[in-house]
């Protein structure tokens, strides 16, 4: 068999792509991307030229076997996305799964990954967290996902898009307390890099007030709750959920 690599690729500064990414894309049969005309370019870069296959949401179910089959013919296969850790919000699952389950060797090239670069620097508690993904797209949805999120004692992240971040942002503030502390990480290792850690209501009011703060892409850290600090400030709904989550815990 040959080998299977998920290979982390820059989440914007090209320079963030290991020693080891760009030896493993160099040596392999095939390279599966999300984007080929996108990952032509990070390729041309590093002066690296092997066939692509295209591999995205919408075949990656069919076309995944087709792969495995190769690497089980011997063929070594690397998967990337468009920008950072593959599975990580981006195609691979159905890939992985199956080359695993049918013997194939699958190994990590980490690499960048914007959830966990906001993390690093955003000065929340990482002991635990927890990753929600794209947050639900209609504003009722997203309503009821952030009461879900209310309770949580550990910090959580979710990332949005330049068209959402305003709206998320307000949705959030209809569910949780204004002073309720939240970071938002734009465009993280590029030229606008922009890293907001305050209040809910003072980073919705940055958001509302300076277009610039509506460009790119984000990642949002939500702090968790905690009890002990917050207890002045807990509104009648999250008091109502610590009620039912305290007498179930008793
Ligand atoms: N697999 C990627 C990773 O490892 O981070 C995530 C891919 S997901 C389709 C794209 C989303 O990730 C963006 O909409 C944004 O929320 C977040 N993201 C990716 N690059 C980013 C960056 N440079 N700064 C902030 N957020 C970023």
């Amino acid at each position: 068999y040959g080998k299977l690599y998920v290979v982390a690729t820059p989440i914007g500064n090209l320079a963030d792509f290991s020693f080891r990414a760009v030896d493993i894309l160099k040596q392999v049969d095939l390279i599966a991307a999300e984007d080929t005309r996108h990952v032509k370019m990070l390729l041309q870069h590093y002066g690296i030229n092997k066939p692509l296959q295209s591999l995205h949401q919408h075949n990656e179910e069919h076309a995944s076997q087709g792969l495995v089959d190769k690497i089980r013919d011997g063929q070594s296969v690397a998967l990337v996305s468009d920008a950072g850790t593959p599975m990580i919000s981006d195609p691979g699952f159905p890939l992985v799964k199956l080359a695993r389950q049918q013997g194939v060797d699958v190994c990590p090239i980490p690499g960048a990954c914007a959830l966990i670069a906001a993390l690093s620097v955003g000065g929340l508690p990482t002991s635990r967290f927890s990753f929600e993904g794209f947050l639900p797209r209609t504003g009722s949805a997203r309503r009821s996902f952030f009461e879900s999120k209310l309770p949580d004692v550990s910090t959580w992240a979710f990332y949005e898009s330049s068209h959402r971040i305003q709206a998320a942002l307000e949705d959030m503030l209809t569910v949780f307390p204004a002073n309720h502390q939240i970071v938002v990480a734009r465009e993280i290792t590029k030229l606008h890099e922009t890293i907001v850690g305050d209040e809910l209501g003072k980073v919705l009011e940055k958001v509302r007030s300076d277009e610039n703060m509506r460009k790119g892409e984000f990642v949002v850290l939500v702090a968790g709750l905690e009890p002990g600090d917050q207890d002045d400030e807990l509104s009648d709904e999250q008091r109502r959920i610590l009620g039912i989550l305290l007498t179930k815990c008793s």
